[in-house]
Parts: structure tokens; C-alpha cells; sequence
């Protein structure tokens, strides 16, 4: 077989799609966020704004995250040393998995190295522990979590139309009422940045016996009054079985966990090879996320200038007449509709204009979806989003795009 020919067709064909994905190397300068520099492949050099970062808050930035991050190196030294069974728990561990527990108001917490590991990890090991368990997942649920059910329960899983609750009880209702059964869905639904309806989610649950799985990845740190997520903004936090967040988002660093009651979380330590089998975090990591987590527990105010600069943006791009998708959250996506069209948009607005957004092209969402997804932080000023406005009215018409007015909010 003519292996290298195999290869190059594959990419050929992502190629011919419009969709094969381009790495920005960027460098960020400490403390200005979000402006960073770009170095184009043949070595030259310019400054950009980043519009498409996860780190929503900034918190990447923050003296106090990066203190308590170099205060740990030099203390501890650089890496874990081992899985967390073979010399890998440290007390920075053990102290981020206390503040975990506290933050989501569960018994105890579970770290993971990514919040797709804990993802992919917690869900295929439930079916372990739960023999016959049918997990109840959202059509719209993130890649991690397909993988963990996909990997655990292989025909034992029913999608349900994306929060859609009258066809998630249609389903709940049609199987064996005595089978243990989970429904994974996510509270912020990072494409569209649309919010599950967690309560009336929680409410099925009682009403069939199901076990409730919530991925707050784009919530935690930004909603609810300690940044739990939005089932603390909605009340409803001690409702829900297992909570699942990352530490790579809105806390500025990287790692996953889970939070629950204490028998689920030490079942899953217990039997979950993606916990198990792996290097655990460095000590740094850890001690970077607890000192974010706190920090934005006691900092309200960076949630609310969030959202405040979240719908100015929202304001501004719909006042230009772009096509702004619905969003219930900190998410402002835009419609671009064609792959070839959004990747061309995306790199003129690098290459004329200093503005840096990923083009979200196909299996990340559907085709024909294909959008600009940007992330307004605290940080991003007006002056900013004024240039991204122009910018962007300017290519829409430049690249005859059709407005698709009646998409936008
Ligand atoms: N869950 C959702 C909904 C996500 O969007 C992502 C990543 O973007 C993850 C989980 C994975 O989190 P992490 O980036 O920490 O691996």
C-alpha cells in the first residue's frame, strides 16, 4: 500500500472542502491581553487582537493566578512525577479538589488532565459501575462526551433533540422505567452560545429516576454569584448528580474535573482509566486554578463587565447589519454559511485588518453553519470592538456575502 498517497488524498479533501485547519502562531505579552503577535510563516511579524480566545475572563493574565503559579515552581519544582495513584497526588491537588467540592457545593470533586479527559473518562466508566445504564444525551453535546458514551455504552445511548425536553421525555418514557438511566447535556452550548433549561432538565429527571450529568465547561467562573456556573445562577446546583468543568476556560489554565457525591466521585477515581492511567497535572497547574477559582468567587464584578461587553458587542455587530446568531450568553457568533467564505474572512481580518478569529468550519458544526465565533472579554474595549464592526461590515460586502438579516437576534 502507497501509504503517503493515502495521507495526501485525506488532506486533499479537507483542502478541496475549504475546511483544513491553519495554526495562528501567536505570542501573547504578559499583561495585555487580549493583543498578542502573530508570526507569519515566513518569519514577519505583526500585532493582533484576539477575538476567539476561551480564556473569557483573562484570567490567564491575572498577577494573582500567575503568582500562585510561580510561587508552586518554585516551592515544588515543575512536574506532578506520576499518576495519581504513583506519587502524583500533591497537596495542590488535594487542596484544588477541595475547592472544587466548595465551588459546586458537592461532597467532593475529581481532577482530570483536560476537561475532555474527564468527560470522555466519567461517562464511558458510568456504564461500567451502572450495568444496563442508558445515557439520555443532548444532539449537540460536545465530542467528549459522544466519545465517553460512545466508548461506554455502545447501543445503549438515545439522542435527544438539542434542548429539546418534549422529545427527551418521549424518550425517557419509552424505555424500561426500572433501567438506571443519565441525561448528559451541557449548560452554555459553546457554537451557538444558547443555555439549556436546567430546572425543567432536572424536573424530567425526578419525574423517570435519571441521573443528571451537567457540563458547565463554558459556564463555570462566569455564571452564578461564586462563578459555580449556571445551575448556581439558576438555583438549582444541589439538583444536579455530577457536574463536570474545566480549568482551561474561564480559570486561564488547563485540567478537567467533576463534582459529587462522595461514593459517585470515588467510584470513578476508582475505575476510570482516563484518571487512572495518567500523569496527573503539575503541582503549578493546580495551584494556578485554586488561586483563579477564588479569585473569581469573590470577583462578581468581572462576570457582570462580562456580560456588559458580551451584549455591546452583540450591539454593535447587529447595528452594522451583520448576521449575529442568537445567543443567550457570553457568545457572539456570526453566520457565515460557507466554508470557503468563512475561512477567506478569517484571513483577511488577520492579514488587513490585525483581528484574529478562527473560522468554525465542519464537524465542529454543521455545514452550512459555518460561522465567526468571537469571545468579548472584559478586556476588549470599545475601540476594539468599533474596529472589528467596521472590519467586518466592510468584508460582508467585499466577499458578497448575502446578509441573513432574519437570523439575527
Ligand atoms: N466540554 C465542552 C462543552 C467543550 O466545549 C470542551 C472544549 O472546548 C470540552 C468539554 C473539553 O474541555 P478542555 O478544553 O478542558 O479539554
Amino acid at each position: 500500500m502507497k501509504y503517503a498517497s493515502v495521507f495526501r488524498a485525506a488532506l486533499d479533501q479537507v483542502h478541496a472542502e475549504g475546511r483544513y485547519r491553519v495554526f495562528a502562531d501567536l505570542k501573547r505579552h504578559r499583561g495585555e491581553f487580549p493583543r498578542a503577535t502573530w508570526t507569519r510563516e515566513d518569519g514577519t511579524s505583526s500585532e493582533v487582537v484576539v477575538w476567539c480566545s476561551n480564556d473569557y475572563l483573562g484570567q490567564g493574565q491575572n498577577p494573582v493566578v500567575l503568582d500562585a503559579m510561580h510561587r508552586v515552581i518554585e516551592d515544588t519544582g515543575a512536574g506532578s512525577g506520576g499518576t495519581r495513584n504513583i506519587s502524583g497526588t500533591t497537596h495542590d491537588h488535594v487542596e484544588l479538589e477541595r475547592e472544587l467540592a466548595d465551588l459546586h457545593g458537592k461532597e467532593s470533586a475529581l481532577l482530570f488532565t483536560s476537561g475532555y479527559v474527564s468527560n470522555q473518562a466519567s461517562l464511558s466508566t458510568l456504564y461500567k459501575i451502572l450495568p444496563g445504564l442508558i445515557v439520555f444525551s443532548d444532539a449537540l453535546n460536545h465530542n467528549s462526551m459522544i466519545s465517553g458514551i460512545r466508548a461506554g455504552g455502545r447501543d445503549q445511548r438515545q439522542v435527544f433533540s438539542h434542548n429539546d425536553l418534549g422529545h427527551l421525555e418521549e424518550l425517557l418514557a419509552a424505555v424500561d422505567p426500572e433501567a438506571p438511566k443519565l441525561i448528559a447535556f451541557e449548560s452554555v452550548y459553546s457554537m451557538d452560545g444558547d443555555i439549556a433549561d436546567i430546572a425543567g432538565t432536572v424536573a424530567l429527571a425526578k419525574k423517570y429516576g435519571a441521573l443528571t450529568y451537567l457540563d458547565e465547561v463554558h459556564a463555570v467562573g462566569m455564571y452564578g454569584p461564586r462563578g459555580a456556573g449556571v445551575a448556581e445562577r439558576d438555583g438549582v446546583m444541589d439538583q444536579i448528580d455530577i457536574v463536570e468543568g474545566t480549568l482551561g476556560k474561564a480559570f486561564g489554565v488547563m485540567g478537567g474535573y467533576i463534582a459529587a457525591d462522595a461514593a459517585i466521585v470515588d467510584a470513578i477515581r476508582s475505575f476510570a482509566d482516563g484518571f487512572i492511567f495518567t500523569t496527573s497535572i503539575p503541582p503549578a497547574l493546580a495551584a494556578g486554578a485554586v488561586a483563579s477559582i477564588r479569585y473569581l468567587k469573590d470577583h462578581n464584578e468581572v462576570r457582570i463587565a462580562h456580560q456588559a461587553r458580551a451584549a455591546a458587542l452583540k450591539a454593535r455587530l447587529l447595528k452594522a447589519g451583520l448576521p449575529v446568531m442568537p445567543s443567550a450568553s457570553h457568545i457572539v457568533p456570526v453566520l457565515v454559511g460557507d466554508a470557503a467564505h468563512c475561512k477567506l474572512i478569517s484571513d483577511i481580518l488577520l492579514n488587513e485588518h490585525g483581528i484574529y478569529v478562527q473560522p468554525v468550519n465542519y464537524p465542529t458544526v454543521p455545514r452550512g453553519m459555518e460561522r465567526l465565533r468571537f469571545t468579548p472579554s472584559p478586556a476588549h474595549s470599545d475601540a476594539m470592538m468599533d474596529g472589528l464592526a467596521a472590519a467586518l461590515k466592510e468584508l460582508w460586502t467585499r466577499c458578497s456575502i448575502a446578509q441573513v438579516g432574519s437570523v439575527a437576534a
